[in-house]
């Protein structure tokens, strides 16, 4: 009998998660899905306006100019990307901004909607532009593939019971705006972000590829960028390699993607 129960009571679960869960167009994957589009992109809005505030920008003109064009030629990318494939409407209510702050910090991301921040830390491991494409390139593959809402929705499923976005928004604003902060390792120590699964680093790597090659940035910078930054470990990993493994496996799977990726490759 208890056994019946517990199985009914999985079977409940399952039930419940399955209704939560909407397939993504781009990845062709269910995701679990407890906030809507609407309030992701409200509260990234927000949330990015506000680390803007509390984050120093570059002063470096060069550099911040280059991450605002090579920004401006992976949205373009992505743009026609999603258009070729029928994809548009997915891009609704994005509003691209690219910005470099003043930090030490390794570690670059993208918050729903086109919300890129890259660190000044990591551009000495970038080098130059097709690094720099590599990196924003895969970040911006994370936002368009809605890793975010998969993650929150799996951070409110765990903590706050699964509660929706908007519900916990009203209910537990700064808990809820807590989690959000781990998703991009923002205003929290170093080390406690939220890692992205093994699967979502495929996705982005794979999508990035596609990308930076449209952009017309060539894709074998990306094993160049990964073998650079798998070097820089060290005794204290940064921030973006905790939550990127840059191992032989990870190199290697990007390796066998170059085919597909230089077929986008305008040069
Ligand atoms: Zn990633």
């Amino acid at each position: 009998m208890k056994k019946l129960q517990t199985e009914l009571f999985v079977i409940l679960i399952m039930a419940l998660l399955i209704q939560f869960c909407s397939l993504v167009p781009l990845t062709g994957r269910r995701q679990l899905s407890l906030v809507s589009d609407a309030d992701m992109l409200s509260t990234s809005f927000v949330q990015y306006d506000q680390f803007l505030k509390e984050n120093k920008l570059s002063t470096n003109t060069a550099q911040t100019n280059m991450v605002k064009g090579v920004g401006k030629r992976i949205q373009n990318a992505v743009v026609t990307y999603f258009a070729r494939n029928n994809l548009s409407q997915e891009l609704n209510g994005f509003v691209w901004e690219f910005n470099l702050i003043e930090s030490n910090e390794v570690n670059a991301w993208c918050m729903p909607g086109g919300k890129v921040v890259v660190y000044s830390g990591i551009l000495p491991i970038t080098q130059d532009e097709t690094g720099l494409a590599v990196v924003m390139g895969h970040e911006i593959a994370h936002a368009v593939a809605k890793h975010s809402n998969e993650r929150m929705s799996q951070a409110l499923l765990a903590q706050l019971g699964g509660q929706t976005l908007a519900a916990a928004l009203l209910d537990k604003p700064q808990q809820t705006q807590q989690i959000w902060m781990t998703l991009f390792g923002v205003g929290v120590e170093l080390g406690a972000m939220l890692p992205y699964s093994r699967l979502q680093e495929s996705e982005a790597d794979h999508l990035g590829l596609i990308f930076m090659a449209m952009a017309g940035y060539n894709p074998n910078g990306a094993v160049e960028f990964w073998q650079r930054m798998s070097q820089n470990a060290g005794a204290k990993p940064p921030e973006f390699l905790s939550t990127h493994p840059s191992d032989q496996s990870r190199i290697r799977k990007i390796k066998s993607e170059i085919p597909e990726a230089m077929k986008y490759y305008k040069r």
